[in-house]
């Protein structure tokens, strides 16, 4: 299904008025978005095309740093109900940000539940295919609009990405845990002048792995992933006020 025929009568109805989804009337916005077993609560403020995610419930930094950013910008949040990494799915689980395609999803159902039969693969593949296309319909913004995803590690780091990045500007060399992730070439551009590690990921050509970044990548939607090491809620912060300052 594609993201125009996944449209409800009420996108249909409010599409007249040049709205988008965040531009519904307050008592018709959804509070909540789920897929498969895992729920995200919606907080909106205004009307604008950006979009903020933050997907993994053990990375508390970016949920302390989202929560109070969108109370200040316009745009739409969502924050997963979860306080693990990982989130049920039939008797097993599932990292979240491995839900976003069939194959990714199978090959970290796979990983995460190694004594799952074949059966119980599908049975949580096809539950997660039911709900995939609304819940990355109401997640991806409008338009031109940009989607913002937020993550902490404590390992992870721009290196890994090395091998199947594009391009890439390392202006924190000392710093690889701290950086930006983007999808468009015009995006990378103006990242790649601010003080920080940025990487280009627009044609990826490594297997699919069932991110969001993947699929935005994909779909040609812009998208920026904001890693830095988990408690360094200040240095999250700086790089989200100094992205909203110069990302249109
Ligand atoms: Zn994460």
């Amino acid at each position: 299904m594609t993201r125009a025929n996944a449209s409800t009568r009420r996108d249909f109805l409010f599409a007249g008025l040049g709205a988008t989804f965040s531009g519904w009337p307050p008592w018709h916005r959804p509070k909540e978005i789920e897929l498969a077993e895992t729920r995200f609560r919606i907080v909106y403020n205004g009307r604008s095309a950006r979009r903020y995610l933050w997907i993994h419930g053990d990375e508390q930094t970016a949920r302390e740093v989202l929560e109070k950013h969108i109370v200040s910008h316009k745009g739409v949040a969502f924050f997963i109900e979860s306080q693990t990494r990982d989130v049920p799915v039939g008797n097993g689980k599932i990292d979240p940000n491995r839900m976003f395609s069939r194959y990714g999803a199978a090959a970290n159902l796979r990983s995460l539940n190694p004594t799952w039969s074949r059966a119980e693969v599908d049975e949580a593949l096809d539950e997660l295919d039911g709900g995939r296309e609304k819940l990355l319909h109401t997640i991806l913004p409008p338009d031109d609009g940009l989607l913002v995803a937020l993550h902490n590690n404590t390992g992870y780091s721009v290196l890994s990405e090395k091998p199947i990045a594009e391009r890439m500007s390392l202006k924190e060399p000392g710093n690889p845990h701290a950086f930006f992730l983007c999808t468009k070439a015009a995006d990378y551009e103006v990242l790649a002048k601010s003080p920080y590690n940025v990487v280009l990921e627009q044609y990826v050509r490594a297997p699919d792995d069932g991110s969001l970044s993947r699929r935005a990548a994909a779909r040609g939607v812009r998208y920026v992933n904001l890693e830095v090491r988990l408690g360094e809620a200040d240095r999250q912060r700086q790089m989200l006020d100094w992205l909203e300052a110069h990302l249109g």
